[in-house]
């Protein structure tokens, strides 16, 4: 069996190392050429389009930045559908919404191809640890045959059913996280203000009901003022752009995601948008 990998950000280059590490066969491709090279230094085989790429693999994964990138890499010249044939499988692991991954899978399916969904939750270390949380939809049959190599990029998978549920779930656990970081933020700009440092606030936190490990990794990261990206900003707004799209479409009202929006739509407007998200305080502190 020969594999494909296409988008080697944050999140993919990682992932496909870990795949090459654990002995399977890759051709990759990433639109900034460049991003190929340590990963073909491991093994790996690059190819010049993504329609090159699904040729030669039984199975291509995809890991791309939104929406947008995903049907460019699948419709575009010289796309995925330029390749797909009888039985090759193709597995989105990019966080968009769950009427993109269906357009994807209808047409990913009626070029005889099987489609899977699955987007992760967990950011770069757990991609680098191999850790992720795999939401995984659509093809089961797919899901069962690259099951060993989801248990290589994460440690738990869920199969979800029909296409979109696992869309859905990773857009309800990111709005929820970016509820959660406008509002730490909130709560240390205003303890801040009233005269308490960051490190008492946090020690405070983690040592009651409201710990977890991101208040506690992302609140040192604030109070030392490091904003390097392990999720990208520009990323997090996305998420919540279309968890609020769902919530329209579904007829659920979602005021607190609406207001985190709000605040990370400010932060990408003053050039925050590839920090990371936790750089939405600089704009909340203000
Ligand atoms: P990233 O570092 O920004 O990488 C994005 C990838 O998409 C790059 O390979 C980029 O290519 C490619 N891309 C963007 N626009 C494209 C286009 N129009 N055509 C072709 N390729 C395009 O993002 P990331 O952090 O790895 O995230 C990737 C996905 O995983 C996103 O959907 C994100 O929401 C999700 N996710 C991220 C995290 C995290 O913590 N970072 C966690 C869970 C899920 P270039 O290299 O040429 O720019």
């Amino acid at each position: 069996m020969r594999y494909g990998f296409l988008g080697l950000g944050i999140m993919g280059a990682p992932m496909a190392a870990n795949l090459i590490k654990a002995g399977y066969q890759l051709t990759l491709w990433n639109r900034t050429a460049l991003k190929c090279e340590g990963l073909v230094a491991l093994g790996a085989d690059q190819a010049a389009t993504p329609r090159e790429v699904i040729a030669q693999a039984d199975v291509t994964f995809a890991m791309l930045a939104d929406p947008a990138a995903a049907c460019d890499v699948v419709f575009g010249p010289e796309g995925v559908l330029d390749g797909i044939s009888d039985g090759k499988g193709y597995v989105d692991l990019s966080t968009v919404d769950d009427g993109t991954s269906r357009r994807i899978s209808a047409a990913v399916t009626a070029a005889k191809g099987r489609f899977l969904e699955a987007p992760v939750s967990g950011t770069k270390k757990p991609a680098e640890d191999g850790t992720l949380i795999i939401l995984a939809a659509g093809h089961e049959g797919l899901y069962r045959e690259v099951a060993p190599l989801l248990d290589v990029m994460g440690k738990k998978r869920v199969f979800l059913g029909e296409v979109g549920q696992g869309a859905r779930l990773k857009l309800v656990v990111n709005m929820i996280m970016g509820g959660m970081m406008t509002s730490f933020c909130e709560g240390l700009a205003l303890g801040d203000k009233g005269g308490l440092a960051a490190t008492e606030i946090l020690e405070v936190l983690a040592a009651g009901a409201l710990a977890n490990p991101m208040f506690a990794i992302k609140g040192g990261l604030i109070a030392e003022g490091e904003f390097t990206p392990a999720f990208p900003l520009k990323h997090m707004q996305k998420d919540l752009r279309l968890a609020l799209a769902l919530g329209d479409i579904l007829g659920q009202s979602l005021h607190s995601a609406a207001a985190a929006n709000e605040s990370f739509i400010r932060a990408r407007a003053v050039g925050l948008g590839d920090e990371d998200f936790c750089a939405v305080f600089k704009t909340v502190n203000d």
